[in-house]
């Protein structure tokens, strides 16, 4: 593996002994890795370098893995995995509604730890799900890399979880998400009034699109389950700017 992929981590754990077993493994592999202790560093960390991954244990000092988790899915979308103590969460769903990827119960071998972060970084980039940059269907553009979205060349602003919301949707246009399923993708932890939450992140996106309800042309109400994107005066060929999905081989590795 060249150093010119080397990908960072950040490996948020209060716990010295696991921090510095499990940085060490992580090192060994080839990963560079910034270590936190605890929820304020973490996110300090986050907010000033680029990450490629994070690994977060749930309970911490200062601020909580939760807290952690919520604020950075705020922001990005990046690979997260969970780290929680046997009992620290009746049920280990818990981690993956709270917006995780995955997650992991202590105490966990490092080798299966070494095997969710190698999964899911290799999900993220050469993607099981197609990871496209850009989304581009008649004159919307979403770029998803640049987190921005264009109507007609126009700008539209869109805040964090309406992006998340429209190009969760527009990735697999016709498929009908539920509400749900909708605040688990995109809003990650936020229950109270899920379904009220969705409805006014749709409404503002729709504001925002122009999108008319009544006669959408993007995003479709589904009666009694949720929503979804369906373009309606997209170009035949809709032109979709896809990652190969064969570039497993050197990517500017010699
Ligand atoms: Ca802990």
């Amino acid at each position: 593996m060249s150093t010119t992929d080397t990908r960072r981590i950040l490996l948020v754990e209060d716990e010295k002994t696991i921090r510095d077993a499990v940085a060490a493994y992580l090192e060994r592999e080839g990963y560079w890795v910034t270590p936190a202790a605890d929820g304020r560093a973490a996110l300090d960390a986050f907010a000033t370098h680029p990450f490629d991954l994070v690994i977060l244990d749930l309970m911490l000092p200062k601020v909580s893995g939760e807290v952690v988790c919520r604020e950075i899915r705020n922001h990005s979308d990046i690979p997260l995995i969970m780290l929680t103590a046997k009992g620290e969460l009746d049920d280990r769903i818990v981690g993956l509604e709270m917006g995780a990827d995955d997650y992991l119960i202590k105490p966990f071998s490092p080798r299966e730890l070494i095997a969710r972060v190698r999964a899911l970084l290799r999900r993220v980039h050469t993607g099981d799900e197609p990871q496209r940059d850009r989304l581009i269907y008649g004159d919307l553009v979403l770029d998803i890399t640049a987190h921005q979205a264009l109507l007609a060349d126009k700008d539209l602003d869109l805040t964090a979880s309406e992006f998340k919301l429209l190009t969760t949707l527009a990735r697999y246009p016709g498929r009908v998400y539920s509400r749900m399923e909708l605040v688990e993708k995109v809003l990650g932890y936020d229950f109270e009034g899920y379904e009220r939450t969705v409805d006014s992140h749709v409404k503002n996106l729709r504001a925002k699109l122009g999108d008319d309800p009544r006669n959408p042309r993007f995003i479709y109400t589904v009666h009694g389950v949720g929503y979804r994107f369906e373009p309606q005066d997209a170009p035949e060929e809709a032109a979709e700017v896809a990652q190969p999905s064969k570039s497993k081989k050197s990517r500017g590795a010699k």
